[in-house]
């Protein structure tokens, strides 16, 4: 089970709002995590506890299971539980690196307090990648690719660009609060990226115009497409790509990454749920 308590190496910021943290364990070194796209959960402590405390993983590595022992704990003691991305893997030293996006729009969540604290030194658990909760993508696949993220979205984003073979045509609309966070996006592809400035639901409308723009002027063949961001923009970027651009639906792989006043921890809305379903049905198909 690829659970692992990981310790704060190092901490940089990489522009006023993204902070890399870098976390090591010597089970890190020589691990497979270098690929596309890679998500972890990071479970982070509750005030009073200097470590998350976690349920040991039974001998057989049940994954259900130990995530039914994880959830009973009360919640008061109950580490919190957030998604990232692998930004960079070296199993030479035994390190991932996750971009923070210290997001802070209205209160900050658990994850965004923590890293905006983090030292050298610090724990969390980390749970992953895992084929579990994500499947692998390929940028690979389709004509040319089409990526759009969010600012949270954005390692992640980086993390597909670089994986784009050599030469491949590919456009990437980004949005991030203004131009002090761009960050550049090294890849073998042939990619052009354009970034939008905004925050709030200004920001989210003005992705979707940006979307819309660039669909006027997108390469010739079938894109392979690459969506994540606030759930309801995804969705709204995904409905125009497939019913209004006509792009297959199955070369679309879509991410809500955070939901617009709702935390992690809540619920899943019913659109939520009838995407994951959406999204079994078509890695089973
Ligand atoms: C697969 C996956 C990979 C991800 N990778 C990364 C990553 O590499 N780096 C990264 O920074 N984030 C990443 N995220 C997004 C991150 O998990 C969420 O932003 C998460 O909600 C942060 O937790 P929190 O404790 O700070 O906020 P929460 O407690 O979840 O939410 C607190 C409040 O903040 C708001 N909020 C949450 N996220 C954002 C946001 N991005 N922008 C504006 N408001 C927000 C919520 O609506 C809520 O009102 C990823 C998400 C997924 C699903």
């Amino acid at each position: 089970m690829p659970l692992r308590r990981v310790r704060v190496r190092d901490v940089r910021p990489l522009t006023p709002r993204m902070t890399r943290v870098t976390l090591g364990d010597p089970s890190l070194a020589g691990a497979a995590l270098a690929r596309p796209d890679a998500q972890v959960k990071l479970f982070f402590p509750r005030r009073g506890q200097t470590e998350p405390v976690l349920p040991a993983p039974d001998r057989d590595g049940d994954v259900m299971r130990w995530y039914a022992a994880y959830a009973a704990i009360p919640e008061e003691r109950r580490p919190w539980m957030r998604s990232y991305t692998v930004r960079a893997h070296d199993p030479a030293a035994g390190t991932v690196d996750i971009d923070f996006l210290l997001h802070g729009g209205g209160e900050d969540g658990p994850a965004t307090r923590w890293a905006r604290r983090a030292r050298p030194g610090d724990v969390l658990g980390m749970f992953g990648p895992s084929d579990h909760f994500a499947a692998p993508v390929d940028p690979g696949a389709g004509d040319w690719a089409l990526l759009v993220a969010d600012a949270c979205a954005l390692p992640a984003l980086a993390t597909v660009a670089g994986a784009l073979p050599p030469g491949r045509p590919a456009v990437a609309v980004v949005l991030v609060a203004d131009a002090a966070e761009r960050q550049p996006l090294p890849t073998a592809g042939d990619l052009r990226v354009r970034w939008v400035y905004g925050e709030g639901a200004a920001g989210e409308e003005s992705l979707i115009a940006a979307v819309r723009a660039e669909a006027g002027r997108f390469p010739a063949g079938a894109p392979y497409v690459w969506l994540a961001g606030e759930a309801g923009t995804v969705r709204a970027l995904r409905r125009h790509l497939v019913e209004e651009r006509g792009i297959d639906r199955r070369a679309v792989d879509f991410a809500g990454y955070w939901r617009r006043r709702l935390t992690q921890d809540d619920a899943p809305t019913p659109e939520d749920l009838a995407e994951a379903r959406e999204r079994l049905a078509m890695r089973e198909g």
